[in-house]
């Protein structure tokens, strides 16, 4: 049985629609004071009425940028004034557009790398003073299969993002261990999300029979895990990444399919 995670105090960035809805519902429903973190205020104000009614939690929003850093401060400073603290931050923001490599601009990868790595960075920063408060502080990543373990052909650079999360991950976390705080990351594979969604049907189908379990994962999947990462239990754990993907890594040729 793990110690339970009710009244700790968790940010979520991204967390209006997605993996970070997901994550976030997770944790609500562990017992935990959550605050969403997302551009888009109307889709916020939207998942934090559901997630309350749902949960019977409270869920605070904050509408911010990650790709600013003033924004990641403000918040880090939302966080400290609506739940008191962090002390489990999950950077989960991040975008996904596909371009084929040849036609890529340097404002392409700007915008990527922007979001999905400059500002996971800035945000692990600007919680650390809370994070180093909790005295068992705990980031949880959401990386991805796409750039640290696989590739598909247009995500040149958001594979290269992802796979950047990761060498960020493994300093930061010997940097922040003498402070009891943790940094490991989640790298799901192929997701039924909104964003998803939008990449298509033949697209969903492609991925579905690809996949030994031959579903895409759900968001709670990947919200148990940074639950884990979270637990007081996993406080050993740090630097490492857990793949979600329902063996999606795991044919070495469509022949490991056949049959399955
Ligand atoms: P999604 O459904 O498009 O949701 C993305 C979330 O991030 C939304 O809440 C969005 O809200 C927010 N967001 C986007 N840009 C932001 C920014 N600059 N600042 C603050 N919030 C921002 O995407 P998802 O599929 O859940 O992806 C979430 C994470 O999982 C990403 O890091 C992605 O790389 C990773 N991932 C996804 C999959 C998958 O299969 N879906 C697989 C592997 C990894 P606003 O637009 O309102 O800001």
């Amino acid at each position: 049985m793990f110690t339970a995670l009710e009244g700790c105090s968790v940010v979520v960035t991204g967390g209006s629609k997605g993996i970070g809805k997901g994550i976030a519902r997770v944790f609500a429903r562990a017992g935990a004071n959550v605050l969403v973190a997302a551009r888009d205020e109307e889709t916020l104000a939207a998942t934090a009425a559901e997630l309350g009614r749902e949960t019977g939690g409270r869920i605070a929003t904050v509408s911010a940028d990650v790709s600013r850093t003033q924004d990641c401060a403000r918040i880090a400073e939302t966080a400290m004034a609506e739940l008191g603290g962090i002390d489990v931050l999950c950077a989960n923001a991040g975008i996904f557009p596909d371009k084929p490599f040849a036609q890529l601009t340097e404002e392409d990868v700007d915008t990527v790398f922007n979001c999905n790595v400059k500002g996971t960075m800035f945000m692990v920063q600007a919680a650390l003073p809370a994070l180093e408060a909790s005295g068992r502080g705990r980031v949880v990543l959401t990386s991805s299969i796409t750039g640290p373990l696989t590739g598909f052909p247009g995500w040149s650079h958001y594979g290269a993002s992802k796979a950047a999360q990761l060498g960020f991950l493994r300093t930061v976390a010997i940097e922040l261990a003498p402070s009891r705080i943790t940094v490991n990351a989640v790298l799901p594979g192929n997701v039924a999300t909104e964003g998803l969604d939008e990449l298509g049907e033949d697209y969903r189908a492609g991925m579905e029979a690809a996949i030994p379990q031959h579903r895409l994962g759900s968001v709670e999947d990947i919200g148990y895990a940074a639950l884990f990462l979270a637990t007081e239990e996993a406080g050993y754990i740090t630097g490492q990444t857990i793949v979600v993907d329902g063996g999606q890594v795991l044919p070495e040729s469509p022949a490991a399919l056949e049959g399955i």
